[in-house]
């Protein structure tokens, strides 16, 4: 396929401006020393330009995605209206708070229900995703510790289960990583969390449901364990669609909490687009929150630094049109619906597991949140066909493939998310081309290593394309 660049036919347009009614003024680009370099097409051109990259993406919309950790589920086009409406897209950050009532009462509502939602008293909507939101609450838990005089905690205990970001977020804040195996079901080890405690615990940072999907029924002897030692709860809610609406992290503990309203809360996961993950937390350290904070004073929506703000955590007020997205959401759903998809989330994904147990091995056994993941382990060993190999095939049938290897603690991982917003039939197909190509990779190990066969790309180097993706048209010419 030829890029936009390269389909651009100098003098072509599309006369989308009206002509011009005002006196033409071209000194202000007398420093310009070419033309501006914008493919020249018409309308048609343009179109069937984009309709033929959309039909080489595969996306939620084209079929199944069961794609582990990352909630990719359909978002309803009605929020997408909602966050187009031109009260919402035509401010302007800098904008009077007066002038912007309507769009404050959108953040301020917002942060009510997503504090109601977790348990948590405050809600900061400024970090743009959730590793950001990760950073803004280790950020809280630092500012504590610091304003009491408590410097001597610098260590944040970090389960294996966690999602990778957690370490990651932790150093950047300044801590050092203090690693906890699992036991054999795929818990937090107690024993091993008891005897990592002390005067050095700043917190813990637990990802629940944990990256195999699980949710650890230990969680209020953990977080007593870690408020006894003095350090504070950390949860990591980027997995809150298995959950919210039936369990609280405020009420199971945790004093800090981030989640992923691209993911949950109705805004597309990957694909680059922009992300939010606010950061919440108990009334103790929402003084440190960063950002402006909406206050109402008579009827009136003001905003202002807390006392003790941890500062900016990026500019203005966080990507505002995510927020108004996970307000139409969670407006049109209502409480019972939170709930619902919670409860849906979790029964689909045990559907798929239990339809699939008999030929599959799971990776632990007992029922999972909303994804689960399965070992291939015995497959590798027995024919040499690896996870990556099966995830190829499956997209020779549609099916955008599982997450691969990972989590790190399980070898030759597929984690499979189904989501909510999947029908019973899909799961159903799904759960018919796993097993088929089970079988054809028993029948034909080696063709597996081809798959897939019908794509656009087959195997593309997938480090070089993550560490060095060619994102500019270098024009004829150009330096
Ligand atoms: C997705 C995810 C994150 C990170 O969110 P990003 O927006 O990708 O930074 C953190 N924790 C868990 C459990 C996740 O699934």
């Amino acid at each position: 396929m030829k890029l936009i660049f390269e389909k651009s036919i100098p003098g072509r347009h599309t006369d989308f401006l009206p002509a011009l009614d005002v006196p033409e003024v071209s000194e202000d680009f007398a420093r310009r020393i070419e033309p501006l370099r914008l493919p020249e097409l018409s309308e048609v051109q343009i179109d069937r330009h984009y309709t033929e990259l959309a039909g080489r993406t595969r996306g939620v919309n084209g079929g199944f995605y069961p794609l582990g950790s990352c909630t990719m589920k359909y978002n309803p086009a009605l929020n997408e209206r909602v966050a187009s409406l031109p009260g919402f897209t035509d401010i302007h950050p800098l904008q009077d708070d007066a002038d912007v009532q309507g769009c404050l009462e959108v953040m301020k509502k917002t942060e009510e229900y997503l504090a109601e939602i977790t348990g948590m008293d405050a809600v900061s909507l400024q970090p743009a995703a959730g590793a950001h939101g990760e950073f803004t609450g280790l950020l809280l838990i630092r500012a504590y510790h610091r304003s009491r005089g408590d410097e001597g905690r610098t260590k944040i205990i970090v389960p294996d289960s966690a999602h990778g970001t957690n370490p990651a977020s932790a150093v950047m804040a300044g801590f050092e990583v203090v690693n906890i195996p699992s036991d054999a079901q795929g818990y937090v080890d107690l024993a091993a969390l008891k005897a990592a405690v002390g005067p050095d615990t700043a917190g813990l940072m637990l990802t629940n449901p944990n990256t195999v999907g699980l949710f650890d029924p230990n969680i209020e002897e953990i977080t007593r364990i870690v408020h006894e030692a003095g350090g504070l709860n950390y949860y990591d809610g980027a997995n809150l669609n298995a959950v919210m609406g039936i369990v609280r992290p405020g009420d199971m503990g945790f004093d800090v909490v981030h989640v992923n309203l691209h993911k949950t809360f109705s805004t597309p996961h990957g694909g680059g687009g922009p992300g939010s993950g606010p950061s919440g937390c108990k009334a103790f350290l929402a003084p440190f929150l960063p950002g402006l904070r909406v206050t109402d004073e008579d009827g009136t929506l003001h905003s202002g630094k807390a006392d003790n703000s941890i500062g900016d955590m990026r500019s203005f007020r966080g990507n505002f049109l995510v927020i108004v997205k996970a307000l139409a959401y969670i407006l049109s759903i209502g409480r019972e619906g939170v709930k619902e998809t919670a409860e849906n989330a979790v029964l689909n994904a045990n559907y798929m597991m239990r339809r699939l147990s008999d030929v599959f091995d799971m990776a632990y056994d007992s029922t999972c949140m909303h994804e689960f993941v399965m070992t291939l382990e015995r497959l590798k060993d027995e024919t040499g066909v690896s996870a990556l190999d099966f995830a190829k095939a499956l997209t020779d049938c549609g099916i955008h493939p599982p997450t691969m290897y990972f989590p790190l603690i399980v070898h030759e991982a597929l984690m499979v998310e189904p989501t909510e917003t999947e029908p019973k039939e899909t799961l159903d197909a799904a759960v018919e081309i796993f097993r088929k190509v089970m079988e054809e990779a028993y029948e034909k190990p080696e063709e597996m290593h081809l798959k897939p066969l019908t794509t656009v790309i087959r195997r593309p180097d997938e480090v070089k394309a993550a560490r060095k993706p060619v994102v500019r048209y270098d024009y004829p010419g150009s330096v």
